[in-house]
């Protein structure tokens, strides 16, 4: 690893230029290759504060593309501890079979309990996973003069002949993506226009951004309608929001599993009408008197965990976070659990997929890159992850159930 004493005549130039303030940050990576960049950066910040990294030096990923597609201003990397909970049977339409889910978290006792979790669905044969609506949204945002132009507007938008040049307009930026449908919310004289689009194996959103500005031309063509941002925020983005729990962002997914009585007792330690009672009065009472969007125990943990592992925007946990966690008695004194995220932005190729590290983790779950046919490998992971939920649901509620929530992460030694 070069050190600052062994730079050469031209990084040190580089580095005394930084210093010096002639050279800001950001335009090393137009004046060098990106690792020396990230080199230098990380340098001039040691010198100005007088003291030396210890870790974000030492990575393998390559620096080229993260600093090309990922970062600006890389000076390295963070490392997140990457645990395994499994192995998870998962009976979906895209994912089947038994995984181990890679779980990157700093959170102690979460592995663990997720584990647990898997290994009591897995011992009744698996969870079921379906998903029931997979778009991704975008919703620019308009303001017409009155009341008249913006009816003018919304009844222009459902003509099929304009619905059809606007699939055509958004196709020519992707050969992968493809408008679906279009919804208008009008309030006075402002429109919001929410388009929904199926992108296939990636999450989507640099995707359907540039599908709805070149759509935004054609509507300003031939409506004469001028965006106010192409955002208005009933996309919604990385805000918690009734909207994506109604009508879905990304993609709709449901887990659910029976667990005979017996191995709730033998497992979980509690009784299934235990676990039946605090679900109802933590996740359904507890959070409706707290207005919260989230009818869930920790649906976010595993969300977060599985994300920043597979290279997913982390941010997107926002949306995963409004999750429905049920759980009820059948006529034989089992117990029926499910899990229903509304909103899960996931995705198999772009953004943060093509990272090393998280590749490797989407590569353990057999869902890297492109599917066969494309969208299939995003559509397996929703359903691992949505299955990695449940357990983690079931095994939280059932701590919560036998009083033992307390005790577990005390004797992890936290
Ligand atoms: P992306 O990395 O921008 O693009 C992914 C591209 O992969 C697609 O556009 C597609 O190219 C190509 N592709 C290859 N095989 C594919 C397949 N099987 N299915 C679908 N596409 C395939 O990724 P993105 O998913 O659109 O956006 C994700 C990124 O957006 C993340 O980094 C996230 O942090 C960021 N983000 C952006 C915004 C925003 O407003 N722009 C908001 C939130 C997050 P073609 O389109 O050419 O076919």
């Amino acid at each position: 690893m070069t050190s600052r004493k062994d730079l050469n005549r031209e990084k040190k130039e580089l580095l005394d230029g930084v210093l010096a303030g002639r050279i800001s940050l950001h335009k090393l990576d137009s004046m060098t290759d990106k690792r020396t960049a990230v080199m230098i950066r990380r340098f001039a910040l040691e010198e100005t504060g007088g003291f030396d990294f210890d870790h974000i030096q030492n990575f393998s990923i390559d620096v080229e593309d993260a600093s090309k597609r990922n970062i600006e201003n890389m000076i390295g990397i963070i490392q997140v501890p990457l645990g395994i909970a499994g192995p998870l049977k998962v009976n979906g339409e895209f994912a089947e079979g038994s995984f181990q889910l890679p779980l990157a978290t700093t959170e102690g006792a979460l592995v663990a309990s997720v584990n647990r979790g898997c290994s009591v669905i897995t011992r009744c044969g698996g969870a079921n996973a379906r998903i029931f609506r997979d778009l991704m949204t975008r919703a620019p945002v308009f303001r017409l003069e009155n009341v008249i132009r913006a009816k003018e507007f919304t009844e222009w938008l459902q003509d099929p002949a304009v619905l059809s040049r606007m699939k055509e307009k958004a196709s020519g930026t992707t050969r992968f993506g493809e408008l679906v449908d279009v919804q208008a919310f009008v309030t006075g004289n402002t429109v919001h226009v929410r388009f929904s689009y199926d992108t296939k194996d990636a999450m989507g959103m640099n995707m359907v951004t540039i599908a709805t500005d070149s759509v935004l031309g054609l509507i300003e063509d031939e409506f004469g309608a001028i965006p106010v941002s192409i955002s208005g925020n009933m996309c919604v983005d990385k805000k918690p929001a009734a909207i994506n729990t109604i009508l879905g962002r990304g993609k709709t997914v449901i887990a659910d599993v029976t667990i005979p009585a017996t191995l709730v007792e033998e497992r979980l330690k509690c009784k299934p009408e235990t676990m039946v009672d605090v679900n109802y009065r933590k996740n359904l009472l507890g959070s409706a008197r707290a207005g919260s969007l989230g009818y869930n125990a920790h649906a976010a943990n595993i969300i977060a965990a599985m994300y920043i592992a597979c290279g997913q925007d982390p941010a997107h946990v926002v949306e995963g976070s409004s999750t429905i966690t049920t759980m009820e008695l059948t006529r034989y004194g089992d117990i029926y659990c499910s899990v229903t995220i509304p909103a899960m932005a996931v995705g198999t190729v772009g953004g943060g997929t093509n990272l090393g590290t998280q590749r490797d983790c989407l590569r353990l779950l057999g869902v890297s890159g492109s599917g066969t046919p494309p969208g299939s490998n995003s559509k397996k992971l929703a359903e691992i992850i949505a299955s990695a939920v449940l357990a983690g649901e079931i095994s939280l509620v059932g701590a919560q159930a036998a009083g033992h929530l307390a005790k577990a992460h005390a004797q992890l030694g936290r």
